[in-house]
């Protein structure tokens, strides 16, 4: 039996409400003790946390693994060596890959490559709809028995009312949460940045807020009577902030997310100042949009209205995002980042302390996940031992050399942070490390 021991960090687990300097020993895959000053002997090492956080795995509910069908840009492999640099214990991986995740063989297929290649936790968030189609409900119950922890047709919106509901009814019957990419595509045809003073300057077609607003009211609305949990991905416009705050005021279940990109940088980072430079690396679903929406995002986090960040961990290779802007892939990479840029937005500023943070990336996931079930998102005496390891105050500048992942199509290289993972755990077994 090997003892490993955490030893003198700031142990926050928002789950039990624990914030204090403790110890944690691990003995194998579990979490044995928690307390001050635990015995050093016997252990066959001791991790000195001194000055360090030790909080539960971080856990992403949004990621693009790619595999199968993009292997080029990302595998199930590489993916999770990204996550586990960036301190995630767990991601859950989206349907649209080629073919997608939308029969109980797929969620079968992750399942074991996952438990084969994968540095860490992959759980699959399956299709709603029959090849991500949005015509016909895929067999939801099926894949909730196989192991499906979501259900999304992420890259698209159901844009069917008539089919989101009986996908939102289906949902519910097995207790899972709907997730949708709210993008209504009639509104959306050319559009490759927000709608607004720079897509016009750059002669780029626009991409306007009320595209995803006017999904989230329509589902907001169709989920009245059906009462399925929903929760909005990648939220990016002020007024979805507003319909998000009055659907939960309403006592509806609804929950949405924030990604990094859409808190740090706004349209006028996708360039073109000087007529060529246009940065396909600022190319995003949903497009960054501008600071009013930004300080909405904010304020939607301080007061709960947001409760889960994820990253939409979207890999695209050197090649696809060297094409010209139009024709380029949306999404950047974000696992290897996420942390310090969420440091860096939300508690550096004050919108949220440590704790707050730590809970939007490890219990709030995990229930919108049902993961919580199953004992992630927390350290618990006996629990699973995920835990992540972040120095608060460390210093660095993002480099390619710090991307693990297969892609390295990330706007952010360069940038100064000043937080950084050190170490990630996943069930006792040490899958990062930086010394
Ligand atoms: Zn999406």
């Amino acid at each position: 039996m090997a003892r490993v021991l955490i030893s003198g960090g700031r142990v926050i687990d928002p789950a039990s409400g624990v914030d204090t300097v403790q110890d944690i020993a691990i003995e194998d895959d579990r979490i044995v003790e928690i307390g001050v000053k635990l015995a050093k002997s016997p252990a066959d090492r001791i991790i000195d946390a001194t000055g360090k956080l030790v909080v539960p795995g971080l856990i992403d509910p949004h990621v693009h693994l790619r595999e199968p069908g993009a292997e080029h840009k990302e595998t199930i492999e590489s993916g999770t060596l990204a996550a586990a640099v960036g301190g995630f214990t767990t991601v859950c991986c989206m349907p649209n890959t080629t073919p997608a995740l939308d029969t109980p063989e797929m969620v079968t297929f992750v399942d074991g490559r996952s438990r084969s290649t994968a540095h860490c936790r992959v759980y699959t968030v399956a299709a709603g709809t029959k090849g991500r189609r949005g015509e016909e409900p895929s067999e939801i119950s099926l894949l909730a028995r196989a192991g499906a922890v979501g259900i999304s047709d992420d890259g698209d919106a159901i844009a069917s009312a008539g089919v989101m509901a009986r996908v939102l009814t289906m949902t519910k019957q097995v207790g899972l949460a709907f997730m949708q990419h709210c993008q209504d595509p009639t509104l959306t045809v050319g559009a490759s940045m927000h709608a607004g003073e720079v897509s016009v300057r750059l002669g780029l077609g626009g991409w306007p807020r009320v595209a995803e607003e006017l999904i989230i009211e329509r589902d907001v609305r169709l989920n009245t009577s059906i009462g399925c949990r929903y929760h909005v991905q990648h939220l990016s416009s002020s007024g979805s902030v507003e319909i998000v705050r009055r659907a939960r005021a309403a006592g509806q279940p609804v929950t949405a997310e924030a990604s990094p990109h859409h808190l740090l940088l706004t349209h006028e980072a996708v360039g073109g100042a000087d007529g060529f430079a246009y940065d396909t690396n600022a190319k995003m679903n949903p497009p960054l949009r501008e600071a009013s929406d930004i300080a909405a995002i904010k304020a939607g986090i301080a007061d709960g209205t947001i409760t889960v960040l994820a990253t939409d961990h979207a890999p695209h290779s050197v090649e696809e995002k060297a094409r010209p802007f139009e024709e380029a892939p949306f999404g950047i990479v974000g696992l290897e980042t996420a942390l310090p840029l969420y440091v860096e937005s939300l508690v550096k500023t004050g919108v949220i302390d440590w704790p707050r943070l730590i809970a939007m990336m490890t219990v709030e996931p995990a229930k919108l996940c049902g993961l919580h079930r199953i004992g992630l998102g927390t350290l618990a005496m006996g629990g699973t031992a995920d835990v992540t390891v972040i120095d608060p105050e460390q210093e660095w500048t993002i480099r390619l050399e710090d991307l693990a992942g297969k892609s390295r199509n990330t706007p952010f290289l360069g940038r100064r942070v000043g937080a950084r993972v050190v170490l990630t755990m996943v069930g006792g077994q040490i899958r990062h490390e930086r010394r």
